[in-house]
């Protein structure tokens, strides 16, 4: 359980000095540990090493992990994709969902968000490379899609995330311009925290950061092979 410490604390070196190559201030970085297909016993024990932010990719596999333990005070990021059939439970367990790529699943989140809890923070997934293997909105539908979310109630557009192709640096820059035009264009943005990008994993998060990530997702670094 020692090893998941150092690695924590290695991967929080990373970020830190990334932070610093480029002048930004390390509290600007959040880490979000991405822990799917990893074991209970590692969840806690990077938990007890001081991180309460966990991502994980399959809804039924994170229910489980969640009730598990609940007793811990662990932020839950959904950051898989996420079928219309789910969004119920992700709606009551999660509080974040990073992976929203439609207006139907955002709209679905916001009615089915439980009352007593604080609206669900969700980030546009964007297919910043034009990948068909992967998910996420085409970037000419981002505006209209940025603009039927915003007045949900039930839901806040924290920002944008994206999974790019290995060593597409470039996707980075391109996806925190991107942001900048949104905010630029839509002035009802400008009024809520749209402070987002989530971006950069554990082969590339000093590119993202340097190009300006505000939370990095993580996993092997961390946690080591996934089973
Ligand atoms: C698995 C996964 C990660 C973490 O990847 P690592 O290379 O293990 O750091 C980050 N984001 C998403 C969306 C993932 O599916």
């Amino acid at each position: 359980m020692q090893e998941f410490s150092s690695q924590l604390q290695q991967v929080l070196c990373r970020i830190a000095l990334a932070c610093d190559q480029v002048a930004r201030k390390q509290d600007e970085v959040q880490l979000l540990a991405v822990s799917k297909r990893q074991s209970i016993e590692a969840i806690v024990a990077v938990y007890e090493a001081g991180q309460h932010d966990f991502g994980e990719n399959y809804v039924q596999e994170a229910l489980q992990k969640i009730q598990l333990l609940a007793h811990l005070p662990l932020t839950w990021h959904l950051i898989g994709a996420l079928q219309s059939n789910k969004t119920a439970e992700v709606a009551q367990h999660f509080a974040w969902v990073h992976s929203v790529d439609r207006f139907k699943i955002a709209q679905r989140l916001s009615q089915q968000r439980p009352q007593h809890l604080p609206p669900l923070n969700i980030c546009v997934q964007v297919n910043i490379d034009n990948q068909d293997t992967k998910s996420g909105c085409q970037i000419s539908e981002l505006p209209d899609l940025v603009k039927a979310i915003l007045p949900l109630p039930n839901v806040v557009l924290r920002g944008l995330m994206i999974i790019p192709q290995a060593q597409n640096y470039q996707a980075f820059t391109q996806l925190a311009q991107i942001r900048q035009q949104l905010l630029g264009t839509i002035p009802a943005l400008n009024s809520q925290v749209f402070d987002t990008l989530s971006m950069g994993m554990s082969d590339d998060l000093e590119q993202a950061i340097a190009a300006g990530s505000t939370m990095v997702r993580v996993g092997t670094a961390i946690f080591g092979q996934r089973t």
